[in-house]
């Protein structure tokens, strides 16, 4: 079904043409009416299905003619786990909502920043893109009321549990009104989830849209046998000699990223850090570096990498596995997106090799192996 016949706002239509959205994707086709007729929504997708504008769309057009409320009360609040992701999501909102003849004011709060500005700006603010934390501290000082919530969003809401949202969360739910709408998004639906979706959501219309596993039939996967001394070197061969020009590396902790990153730019590889301990302003500009082709690598933690879409990225790769077969194939789903190709590469120490064989096993793919102790890394 075309976008025209859904029911949404006929100025939304004319920037999805620009956005060169040719039709709609599953998640929006399902979802699109349902939000459209006020109901409650479970939705199963990864990031890169189209789903935020699968709730941005319809959500702008059920309150396109509606006035903002009094006294700093928000009508739709939308919870996510990292400040990355609602940056992202504004900037969707904000994409559609410029296109409308009295624009809907829309703001993305976050913790890592200087709380002051974000007080003065929320004035007039109907949509709010939020972090639990700095949510929370706003509530508590009287910078929004949250009691007129007429939907309540929750995106990547299993990464939510998993970065232990829990009990901000129900501080959340009890100053919300018992009566609203919930649109619940999630990349895999956990028995956590369930607990939750069941407090939550009332009779929703359940969608769900492949899993990331089915995508990685996408991307091609390799692996080298190294020892530990001699990642370094092999990355940089890696990335040189087939001439990769925009590679996300995955590093397990914000150290080793930083020193990873520092060793590609001493051997002439631009490369940025992008981890928790970085402050936000760094971590945007990072990201938006590497998105726009300006940076050739960007070595990140995991926390920062959830949910996190980059166009047509072309590889991946671990310069240390992850701890969880879950987190690999989110991973190695940051590549081989919307159709496209991608290949993920990992490097494997000796201690690394019994871990890389039970995450290829819970995968259900074995990857080829090539034995990095061969190779002349002479030189990088
Ligand atoms: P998301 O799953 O919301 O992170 O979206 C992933 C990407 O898909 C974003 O870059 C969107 O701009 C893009 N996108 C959203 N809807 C469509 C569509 N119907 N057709 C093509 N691309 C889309």
């Amino acid at each position: 079904m075309p976008f025209s016949k859904l029911g949404l706002a006929p100025e939304f239509i004319r920037v999805i043409e620009i956005q060169k959205y040719a039709q709609p994707t599953p998640i929006q086709e399902a979802a699109i009416p349902a939000i459209l007729d006020s109901k409650d929504v479970l939705g199963i997708a990864q990031t890169g299905s189209g789903k935020t504008a699968s709730f941005v769309l319809p959500l702008l057009t059920n309150l396109k003619e509606s006035k903002p409320l009094k006294n700093r009360h928000i009508k739709t609040l939308v919870v996510v786990p990292t400040r990355e992701l609602a940056i992202q999501v504004r900037e969707v909102f904000q994409l559609f909502s410029g296109a409308l003849d009295t624009p809907i004011k829309t703001m993305a709060v976050y913790g890592g920043v200087s709380i002051n500005p974000q007080m003065k700006a929320l004035m007039g603010v109907s949509i709010l893109i939020a972090t639990p934390g700095r949510l929370l501290e706003l509530e508590r000082l009287n910078a929004i009321n949250l009691s007129e919530v007429q939907t309540l969003v929750l995106d990547e809401a299993d990464k939510m549990l998993n970065l232990g949202f829990k009990d901000e969360m129900n501080e959340i739910f009890d100053l919300l009104p018992k009566k609203r709408q919930n649109l619940l998004f999630s990349a895999t639906l956990s028995e956590d989830l369930s607990g939750i979706t069941s407090v939550v959501l009332h009779d929703p219309v359940t969608i769900k849209i492949g899993e990331e596993k089915e995508n990685i039939e996408l991307i091609t996967q390799t692996g080298y046998f190294i020892s530990e001394e001699k990642k370094g070197p092999l990355l940089r061969y890696i990335i040189k000699s087939q001439n990769m020009k925009q590679v996300l590396v995955f590093t397990s902790s914000a150290f080793k990223a930083d020193q990873v990153t520092e060793k590609l730019r001493k051997n002439g590889v631009d490369a940025m850090a992008m981890h928790s301990k970085k402050s936000q302003e760094a971590r945007v500009r990072a990201l938006t570096n590497f998105k726009n082709g300006n940076t050739r690598v960007l070595v990140a933690t995991d926390i920062i990498a959830r949910g996190i879409d980059i166009q047509f990225l072309p590889y991946v790769i671990n310069y240390e596995l992850p701890r969880s077969p879950k987190d690999y194939v989110h991973r190695i789903g940051r590549t081989g997106r919307a159709e496209n190709p991608g290949e993920a590469i990992s490097l494997v120490t000796p201690d690394e090799a019994n871990h890389f064989r039970v995450i290829q096993k819970k995968m259900g793919k074995w990857v080829t192996m090539v034995d990095g102790e061969t190779l002349n890394l002479h030189g990088f």
